[in-house]
């Protein structure tokens, strides 16, 4: 996606050879338009694929994947990472390390929300060495809901995550791909 590529370009600040801080446009603050464009690309690949529902992790993808949920008319989920006092006790669980944050969170997705029935789309901000992904997509699996494909803003080519996502026999879609921050540039790999 070209105008992404060009705002990351543009905004992204390369923190060190492995990560690319995206604050100004998905991890801080969201830009409207770009979101939604963003959402309609993936709507478009997925447009004819039968989605009933898209799922995300929050807090980061929730903007992008509302945009895809709006234009696919369908319902948007997000795992919750804390299980506060409100938090169904019967909720599908998986505990995820972060990337960012160097600590581990467990994330949620209530039963009532995910049905063997439905057939999901998973969306995420950026991928690194998918250990989110990883999380989401057996919540998905322990429902008995097809995972129809995973849609990613940017994967990160030079971490394992999205071939390793692939080699589960998942269908990943990214914005951009972006093959090295060496340098404190951003390489895209197409
Ligand atoms: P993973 O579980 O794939 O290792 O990491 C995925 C999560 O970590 C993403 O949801 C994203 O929020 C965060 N993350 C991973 N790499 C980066 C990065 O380079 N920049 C930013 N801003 N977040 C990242």
């Amino acid at each position: 996606m070209e105008q992404l590529k060009q705002r990351i370009i543009q905004e992204g600040v390369v923190v060190n050879n492995q990560v690319l801080k995206l604050d100004g446009l998905i991890n801080h603050q969201v830009d409207p338009e770009l979101t939604m464009e963003m959402g309609r690309e993936f709507a478009e690949r997925y447009r004819e694929r039968g989605v009933t529902r898209i799922v995300t992790v929050e807090s980061s993808g929730i903007a992008v994947a509302f945009a895809a949920a709006y234009e696919l008319k369908v319902p948007l989920v997000f795992a919750r990472r804390k299980k506060t006092l409100l938090a169904d006790p019967d909720a599908y669980c998986e505990r995820v390390p972060s990337f960012t944050k160097g600590i581990v969170t467990d994330i949620m997705i209530s039963r009532e929300f995910i049905k063997e029935d439905d057939r999901i789309l998973f969306i995420d901000d950026i991928i690194a060495n998918g250990d989110a992904a990883r999380a989401v997509i057996k919540i998905i699996q322990r429902a008995g809901a097809e995972l129809v494909g995973f849609g990613v803003i940017v994967e990160k080519c030079f971490q394992s995550g999205a071939d390793s996502i692939r080699e589960l026999g998942v269908e990943v879609e990214s914005l951009v791909k972006i093959s090295s921050l060496e340098n404190g540039t951003v390489q895209f790999a197409d």
